[in-house]
């Protein structure tokens, strides 16, 4: 059961899980603050809202899926943000990544007004959005997680019950830690390899004849590291934003995690070279492996 749904943010994310939602028959009506990205679903018949508050009094279910935790305020709060439109007995999940002290306070602020939440964060990028089989991980009442599984399984293709909010949130930083290390791998893999004279396209092709290394997420990204072509599918600044919250829960419960500090400092070098907004394959930029 989750009657009308209410779309907010029309990213390189929230676009295609919406447009997911449409397609497997919910009735959608959308917000975005660029209002052009909204302008592919009015022409599919979608509602378009002028302000979240008026989507929120709308829709059943909101749903949020926007950059980091200034963003979900800046759609959330106010005299024109969401929270002014929920009420009592509507759902709002938010499946942007934020911290877990954030998802904390906003899981606070609605059981306070008797608004159902979860914490929705998903792991998978642009073609699994596309395809609606993203991995949900899901914080929240295993009842209202129930409630709302056909609405989640038109985006995703599976829901990991993590535990009580904000138990999603934290399962989704233990996964970017795993990825941004990944790619940080990869990254240097390549630049260490054009450092030797070896053709870095062996490395790929190395890794892809061992069964025990071959990984799907090293080919997605073997394209534009070869190439250097950084088109963003997840955008090097989100990674950044995700390594500083992992780096503050490190902090917050003194735990020493030595190579998420060194990708983090990567991620630093390559956003203040300018590759922010290009995909975290970018952070390929960040390393400078030459001693000067
Ligand atoms: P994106 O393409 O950068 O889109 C960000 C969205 O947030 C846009 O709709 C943007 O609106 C909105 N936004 C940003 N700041 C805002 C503000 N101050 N007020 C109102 N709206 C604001 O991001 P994305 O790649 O879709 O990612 C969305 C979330 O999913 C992030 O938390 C990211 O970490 C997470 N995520 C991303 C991926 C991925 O592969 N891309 C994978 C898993 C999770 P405008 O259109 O007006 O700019």
């Amino acid at each position: 059961m989750s009657g009308k749904t209410g779309f907010i943010g029309l990213g390189i994310m929230g676009s295609r899980m919406a447009a997911n939602l449409v397609k497997k028959g919910f009735e959608v009506c959308v917000y975005n603050r660029t209002r052009e990205k909204t302008e592919p679903f009015k022409q599919q018949g979608c509602g378009v809202s002028y302000t979240p508050k008026q989507l929120a009094g709308w829709c059943d279910t909101l749903i949020v899926m926007v950059s980091d935790p200034a963003a979900v305020e800046a759609v959330m709060e106010g005299e024109n943000g969401g929270f002014a439109g929920l009420s009592k007995g509507k759902t709002l999940i938010n499946m942007s990544t934020v911290s877990p002290e954030f998802t904390r306070q906003l899981a606070d602020k609605c059981a306070k007004s008797g608004i159902n939440f979860l914490d929705c964060p998903v792991s998978g990028s642009k073609p699994l959005a596309e395809a609606g089989t993203l991995v949900i991980l899901a914080g929240g009442s295993a009842q209202d997680i129930k409630r709302n599984e056909k609405l989640l399984l038109s985006m995703g293709g599976k829901i990991i019950h993590a535990g009580p909010a904000p138990a999603g949130s934290y399962l989704k930083l233990c996964v970017n830690l795993v990825m941004g290390h990944m790619t940080s791998a990869i990254a240097e893999g390549t630049s260490f390899a054009e450092a030797c004279g070896v053709n870095p396209a062996l490395v790929f092709d190395t890794l892809e004849a061992n069964p025990a290394l071959q990984c799907r997420y090293f080919n997605m990204k073997r394209q534009p590291l070869l190439e250097k072509k950084f088109t963003p599918a997840f955008p090097l600044k989100h990674m950044l934003k995700d390594a500083r919250f992992i780096m503050s829960v490190a902090e917050q419960k003194d735990i020493d995690i030595p190579v998420t500090s060194a990708v983090l400092e990567i991620l630093e070098k390559s956003a203040e070279k300018g590759h922010g907004d290009e995909d975290i394959s970018a952070m390929y930029e960040g390393l400078e492996i030459h001693k000067k």
